[in-house]
């Protein structure tokens, strides 16, 4: 059996656990930086935490462009935002006291 390999943030370099991450690829020859929600393009690729934070983190410390040693273009923020928002069901606020 393979073992799973490990993927680790890009900006806050915590291993695969209780998020999942997600994956942004930089394509070969010059494709650019895109989201690839399938985890299966070719590339090189980084991983980011399902967070705002992380993302936020990613691309105004740059651990994105560092990882994927390119410029990461700034729009693929607001599309990765985005994403999270598909890959996020809206939880019940089961556990929020706040919410009647
Ligand atoms: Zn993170």
């Amino acid at each position: 059996m393979r073992k799973q390999p490990t993927r680790t943030c890009a900006a806050c370099r915590s291993k695969d656990g209780k998020w999942s991450l997600v994956r942004v690829v930089r394509l070969p020859d010059a494709g650019g930086v895109v989201l690839d929600p399938t985890g299966k393009r070719a590339g090189r690729g980084a991983y980011l935490c399902a967070s705002d934070a992380c993302l936020t983190l990613a691309f105004k410390k740059g651990g994105l462009a560092r990882t994927l040693k390119c410029k990461v273009p700034a729009a693929l923020e607001a599309e990765i935002r985005d994403h999270f928002k598909t890959v996020q069901p809206a939880a019940p606020a089961e556990s929020d006291p706040t919410s009647e």
